[in-house]
């Protein structure tokens, strides 16, 4: 029997289907004049046209970067620099880790371009592929404030190969960096998916697989592993006595709780693991801090995911917490007066939301409104993080998974069967425009 928290989120989740139907309906309209209206170079000069850059393109800055791209107002283009060669899809990686044969893990790789809404033939946006190593600040000493302070007015972008770009605007949606399975950690597709091919090797030949770490890739990984390979053992060891403790509601840890012991992976929580500095890949056994030991051939960490904040850390440290996130003002700049034209979104960005691919998105689409208002004069608006980012699809065995929701009050889980074993990725494909599965750098790799 439902109750009245429960009934009260139901209503709360059909009009966020409405609200995002109603948005999407608005950026269509909106990028549709900007077809018909935008030109690179200002009406009124014919020179370069200035620059919003966005580093990195995964959920935050590819949609960033298409909003952008849609609603630049002209005079101004969107440059994205981006260090991997596609888009790598992150909620497939425990998935894809664990499966062998049928060539499943290429889908984690989608080509990059089509998202851009025709932005790259339009001139409202250019794609770089590189790595930004540094940022440097650049003062123009002849256009003074109001107040006599120099206003910032952008500055440059140093990249590995060492081109500089110049910048007006500057969106950092650097996100995160990790191991396998929460992040590749190659830029190229050809060497993630080798990355993801010696993990399925591990796990086959594996007779002890344990999992470090309950977050949900730590869950759906090991679920995946014993649901494929019931004659192995597969521990999932956890430090917190409860699972996803981080951004699950407690309904969520028993759901995944009953359906891990089901599947029979052995559960070890509120235990922490002593780990060798080196080499984890020829442990015979896991130690624990309570001298329990576990036998351990093949060690999967699920921990760790670090901030990728090192640029905006050196340009400006007081703008890092603790954990190494950016700090945010509510506009999405960062907290650092000096650097007003700098802003920060996505997993990278100390926003108060949950860190996740829906609050990326939601966080991206600010970030280009609050962009296009500073070109234009008008005041930016405020994002501040809504219930419905926290909206989740989590894998509890090959074909079994849960949808949630969680609302501060209330958590709905309704559990979900599929035989999709590449967890419909190709939907992802195509919301990136992109005919799943081909990818144009297939052929060239080919003929090379
Ligand atoms: C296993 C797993 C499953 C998940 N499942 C879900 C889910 O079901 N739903 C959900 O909403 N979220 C999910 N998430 C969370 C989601 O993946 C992240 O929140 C999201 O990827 C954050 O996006 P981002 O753009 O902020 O950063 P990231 O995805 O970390 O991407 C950062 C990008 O910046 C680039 N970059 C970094 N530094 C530089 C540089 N110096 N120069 C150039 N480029 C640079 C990187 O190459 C990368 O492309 C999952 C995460 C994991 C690990």
């Amino acid at each position: 029997m439902p109750t009245l928290s429960h009934l009260l989120l139901i209503g709360k989740v059909i009009s966020v289907i409405f609200s995002v139907s109603y948005t999407r309906l608005r950026l269509a309209l909106r990028s549709l004049t900007h077809r018909l209206t935008y030109h690179p170079s200002s009406p009124s000069s014919s020179s370069e046209p200035l620059n919003i850059v966005i580093i990195g393109a995964s959920f935050a800055g590819y949609h960033a970067a298409r909003c952008l791209a849609n609603s630049v107002p002209s005079g101004h283009r969107v440059v994205v620099v981006e260090r991997n060669s596609h888009f790598q899809f992150t909620w497939v990686f425990p998935r894809f880790c664990v499966i062998r044969g049928g060539g499943h893990e290429r889908k984690a790789f989608v080509p990059y371009g089509p998202y851009l809404g025709g932005g790259l033939e339009r001139g409202s946006c250019v794609w770089v592929r590189g790595s930004v190593e540094k940022i440097e600040e650049e003062k123009n000493d002849n256009q003074d404030d109001d107040d006599g302070k120099d206003e910032e007015k952008g500055g440059c972008l140093v990249l590995r190969s060492g081109e500089k770009i110049k910048y007006e605007y500057l969106v950092v949606a650097t996100g995160s960096a990790a191991e396998l399975p929460s992040r590749v950690g190659k830029e190229d597709k050809a060497d993630g998916i080798r990355l993801f091919r010696d993990m399925q090797d591990r796990i086959e030949a594996a007779k002890d697989v344990v999992v470090l770490g309950g977050g949900p890739a730590g869950v759906e990984l090991a679920a995946d592993a014993k649901a494929l390979y019931p004659g192995k053992n597969v521990t999932l060891l956890h430090s917190r006595t409860r699972l996803m403790n981080g951004s699950f509601g407690p309904k969520m840890h028993e759901v995944a709780v009953k359906e891990l012991e089901k599947l029979g992976v052995d559960l070890v929580l509120g235990e922490r693991a002593q780990l060798p500095a080196a080499d984890t890949e020829t442990l015979s056994e896991v130690v624990l801090d309570s001298g329990k030991r576990i036998p351990c051939d093949c060690l999967i960490k699920c921990i760790g995911q670090k901030p990728n904040s090192s640029l905006i850390a050196e340009l400006s440290p007081s703008s890092i917490t603790e954990s190494g996130h950016i700090k945010v003002l509510p506009t999405l700049q960062i907290a650092d007066e000096a650097h007003r034209n700098i802003y920060a979104i996505g997993d990278v960005a100390d926003t108060g939301s949950i860190k996740n691919g829906r609050a990326a998105i939601e966080q991206a689409q600010f970030v280009a409104e609050n962009i296009v208002r500073a070109i234009k004069g008008k005041k930016p608006l405020e994002y501040h993080p809504q219930w419905f980012e926290g909206f989740t699809e989590l894998t509890l065995g090959l074909d079994k998974s849960v949808m949630y929701f969680n609302d501060g009050s209330a958590e709905i889980i309704l559990p979900h069967r599929s035989k999709d074993v590449a967890l419909r990725s190709d939907q992802c494909w195509r919301l990136f425009g992109v005919k799943p599965f081909e990818d144009p750098s297939d052929l060239e790799a080919a003929k090379a």
